[in-house]
């Protein structure tokens, strides 16, 4: 790699530039690489799926975790994504329940 503030090449390993001693910042940087949040991911596909309330609470505990450190995880688009398909879901699963409540009372008892 090539140091940033005098643009001689230095070694990868090296934390300081030997030719003018600036610290190595790309090193650090890369140390600290930020990555998608589990939950988030976890969120979004349970959400594609159909899956219901799940996605809510990985959304939750994953926008929360990228509140707590919004340096290290990403993610926050695919949770808030995961919450809003496991919102339509969790209301099309009420419905669902709701119609198979009123189509099986309907069947198991015949009107009077
Ligand atoms: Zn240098």
């Amino acid at each position: 790699m090539y140091c940033s503030a005098c643009g001689k090449e230095i070694e990868d390993e090296s934390t300081f530039c030997k030719y003018c001693g600036t610290s190595n910042d790309k090193k650090i940087e890369r140390h600290n690489v930020s990555k998608t949040s589990g939950m988030a991911i976890a969120s979004l596909v349970l959400g594609i799926l159909g899956v219901p309330l799940l996605p809510i609470i990985f959304g939750i505990v994953a926008l929360k975790s990228i509140q707590r450190q919004p340096n290290q995880i990403t993610g926050r688009g695919m949770a808030i994504a995961g919450l809003i398909l496991g919102a339509i879901g969790f209301v099309f699963w009420i419905i669902w329940i709701g119609f198979a409540i009123y189509a099986g009372r309907g069947y198991f008892m015949p009107p009077r």
